[in-house]
């Protein structure tokens, strides 16, 4: 740190900006305290903060923030319990035919990836994918005791529809 330059007295009163020694400021920075004006201040997602502090406190723009998994994870359960219902509906109906029983896994695959991506304005992450998979499993897993057995082909078509979804959304 350099001496101050200007009369020492003024000090408590005004603060002079670390970048910009002309120019008096009552801002500072709020990582390192340091002052800092309305030329060189960086807007940040916890206030403002000197150009120094501020190169690494970027907005987080490809980040998927918690929200956006709070909001992603309602839409998944949604997904999976009205879908699981949809199932098991279409069993009633469709679940003479066997196979034809592991259909709705393509709707529902569809639809977790298409309202998870909505929810979360079309970001994608691992983290989403994890959950738009979790919304056709449980979809499944609820639709289970009403579906017949199709074994390996139904398994297929679940895959496809959990592929479908995390594709949407990875
Ligand atoms: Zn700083
Ligand atoms: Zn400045």
């Amino acid at each position: 740190m350099e001496q101050q330059t200007g009369t020492g007295q003024e000090e408590a009163q005004t603060a002079h900006c670390d970048w910009h020694p002309s120019v008096e400021t009552r801002l500072s920075c709020s990582q390192c305290g340091r002052n800092i004006c309305t030329q060189c201040l960086v807007q940040a997602s916890v206030g403002i903060r000197c150009p120094e502090c501020g190169k690494t406190a970027k907005m987080p723009t490809f980040d998927v923030q918690p929200t956006y998994y709070a909001k992603a994870v309602g839409v998944g359960v949604a997904v999976a319990i009205g879908g699981g219902v949809l199932w098991i509906i279409f069993n009633a109906i469709f679940g003479g035919f066997g196979i034809l029983s592991s259909i709705p896994a393509l709707g529902v695959g569809y639809a977790a990836g298409e309202f998870i991506s909505r929810s979360v304005n079309a970001k994608r992450s691992k983290g989403l994918a994890y959950i738009a998979a979790g919304a056709v499993v449980g979809a499944y897993i609820i639709s289970l005791p009403s579906s017949p057995q199709v074994g390996f082909f139904g398994l297929i078509i679940l895959f496809v529809g959990i592929y479908t979804a995390v594709q949407r959304v990875k």
